[in-house]
């Protein structure tokens, strides 16, 4: 297993679980999915008890780059036709009310210090082509009242000391976090039981209470929330063709002098690069140099990736040439087939609840996600596009 510059440290785990432990809501997952339900869910009555094979953000959650971005998987033009233009409009607006609430509910009202900073993303273009597209989807998105400009090479090589890219586009409204802080924060403000250390091997739902079975204790409760990410299929079969694990690799570098005002992705969003308040530089992406071979569950660097990784360190940033790195890192992600979150219950089981299928992007998406989940087990409300029933 490697280990992420976030996760490099040690933490105090949490409560064993002596004794079989009964609680009204029982939340397999302690990333950023499972915690956010949690914090949504504190003052409903409910007890609620969250369980994880490892600690908190001890998967994707602790082994993302922290970005917390507006949209999703592709440029603005690309979500518009795929979904249309209102859906699209409506899931950025999602996203954006996702970096609020984290920003005034987390980081100010409950004083969580995540390193949270609102500066800004910046999206490069790796080809003329790709500046065209943005160029479009800058100029929609002005029209929807996005924050939005566009920026030339100068801009690039004087804010972010890069070269070798066609121009880009800066939203203004993202934000980069210290996920693992963040992460441990919700739990913490949730007010939830944590239980780390318990993997769950099987759910037993019989009658009104779902047995939920671990090496170490059975938890009863009367409702479970699988926020299991990219493992989901390994606990229920439901999701073998719902979430698809997907692995993620990033390297970090030795502390160099300030260079970066903004996290960066580029490439049509698959690839970015960003600096860590230490002065650190990390670089992730390049799945698509070996699709076949990131799909699955081990969270092993890939040194095909990580040699395009460095390559492209070595290419764009003069000044980086010589910089050590000191991390490299893989984690697996849960891709949906459109790219979208899903929330909703497993059809035989109702009470077992789910929601995951962040595809890259559960920082910028999930705590607001959760409050939908948290609508639909309180108020029966719709789960609207978030709704797995469009993979059924
Ligand atoms: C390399 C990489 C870079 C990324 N960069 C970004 C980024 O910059 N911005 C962004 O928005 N998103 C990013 N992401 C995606 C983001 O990390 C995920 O979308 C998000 O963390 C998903 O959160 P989650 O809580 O749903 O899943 P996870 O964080 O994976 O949590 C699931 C939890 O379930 C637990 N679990 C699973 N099975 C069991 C079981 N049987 N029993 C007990 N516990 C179990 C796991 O241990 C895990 O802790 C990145 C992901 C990767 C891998």
């Amino acid at each position: 297993m490697s280990i992420s510059v976030w996760l490099d440290e040690t933490h105090t785990a949490h409560k064993p679980a002596g004794a079989d432990v009964e609680v009204d809501v029982l939340i397999i997952g302690a990333g950023i999915s499972g915690t956010s339900l949690a914090w949504w869910l504190k003052d409903s009555g409910l007890s609620i008890a969250i369980v994880d094979k490892g600690d908190i953000a001890a998967g994707a959650s602790g082994r993302n780059a922290g970005f917390i971005t507006c949209g999703s998987v592709e440029h603005y033009t690309r979500q518009v036709g795929r979904l249309g233009e209102d859906l699209a409009h409506t899931l950025w607006q999602h996203s954006q009310e996702n970096l609020a609430m984290i920003r005034d509910y987390i980081v100010a009202d409950g004083g969580v210090d995540c390193d949270f900073r609102q500066q800004g993303t910046y999206s490069l273009a790796g080809s003329e082509h790709e500046m065209r597209e943005l160029e479009e989807s800058a100029e929609m998105m002005q029209q929807r009242g996005i924050a939005v400009s566009l920026v030339d090479q100068a801009h690039i090589a004087d804010k972010l000391g890069a070269r070798g890219f066609f121009g880009g586009a800066l939203f203004h409204d993202d934000g980069e976090c210290h996920p693992v802080k963040l992460v441990r924060g919700i739990a913490q403000l949730s007010g939830a039981s944590v239980y780390s250390h318990h993997e769950v091997h099987r759910l037993e739902p019989t009658g009104d209470v779902v047995r939920v079975h671990t090496q170490r204790a059975v938890f009863r409760a009367s409702f479970v929330v699988m926020a299991t990410n990219g493992l989901s299929a390994q606990l229920h079969p439901w999701f073998a063709d719902k979430i698809y694990p997907t692995r993620g690799q990033i390297l970090v570098t030795e502390p160099v002098a300030p260079m970066m005002a903004a996290p960066c992705y580029c490439n049509h969003v698959l690839d970015y690069f960003r600096q860590l308040p230490d002065g650190r530089v990390l670089i992730g992406g390049f799945r698509q140099l070996a699709k076949e071979a990131e799909v699955g569950v081990a969270d092993t660097p890939n040194p095909e990736i990580h040699a395009a990784l460095e390559a492209f360190l070595r290419r764009h940033f003069a000044s980086l040439e010589k910089a050590r790195v000191d991390y490299r890192w893989a984690g697996i992600m849960g891709f949906s087939a459109d790219g979208q979150p899903m929330v909703g219950s497993l059809p035989q089981h109702p009470q077992v609840y789910f929601m995951g299928g962040f595809t890259g992007h559960g920082i910028g998406q999930a705590f607001r996600v959760a409050k939908v989940l948290a609508d639909v087990m309180l108020h029966g409300e719709s789960a609207g596009p978030y709704s797995a029933r469009r993979f059924i």
